[in-house]
């Protein structure tokens, strides 16, 4: 069976828990514990093969530490989440993604989607689809909207990026 460690960086607050736990356990975490660092595991199925993921959900303000490091240079894939209602996580995002390919410094792609939550929140969205579909073209990744609330597009970003981590 395969078996994928995936890492989800993100700014706090924007939704990392909440979506690792809609995929793992099929549920919304209402209550927000920024402290909480934990790693799910889980088996699932996809395009009739089995595989299991062992998520990372990373917590903590400091994005550049040591240990997110050693997170970065142990992944096979990663998945890196704003909130559609804060475009400076989307800013966070950028220099993440920068430190990985710099991190990594070899000339495979590296497995990564980009995940926007809070979809639901339409009132309150700050990141318009169109400099989403800006970013999307000049890093080559792709991107998703999703709700972890609503359960809107959480699988199929997990599924795509396990889908990358395969063909590695
Ligand atoms: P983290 O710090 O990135 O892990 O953020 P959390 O997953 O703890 O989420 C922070 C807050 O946003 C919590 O109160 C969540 O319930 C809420 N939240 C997360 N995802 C969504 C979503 O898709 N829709 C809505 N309405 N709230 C969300
Ligand atoms: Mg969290």
């Amino acid at each position: 069976m395969h078996r994928h460690k995936v890492v989800v960086f993100g700014a706090g607050g924007v939704g990392k828990s909440a979506l690792i736990t809609r995929f793992v356990k099929g549920n919304f975490l209402s209550n927000y514990d920024p402290t909480i660092e934990e790693v799910y595991e889980c088996t699932s199925q996809i395009d009739g093969t089995t595989f299991s993921l062992e998520i990372l959900d990373t917590a903590g303000a400091d994005q550049f530490c040591a240990p997110q490091e050693r997170y970065i240079k142990s992944a096979h894939g990663f998945i890196l989440v704003f909130s559609l209602t804060q475009e400076t996580s989307l800013r966070e995002i950028e220099d993440l993604r920068q430190r990985i390919y710099h991190l990594r410094g070899d000339n495979r792609p590296i497995p990564l989607v980009v995940v926007g939550t809070k979809l639901d929140l339409t009132t309150e969205r700050e990141v318009p689809q169109e400099l989403i579909r800006r970013y999307a073209v000049r890093w080559g990744v792709p991107f998703y909207e999703t709700s972890a609330k609503r359960n809107w597009n959480v699988r199929p970003s997990f599924e795509d990026l396990v889908r990358q981590m395969r063909t590695r």
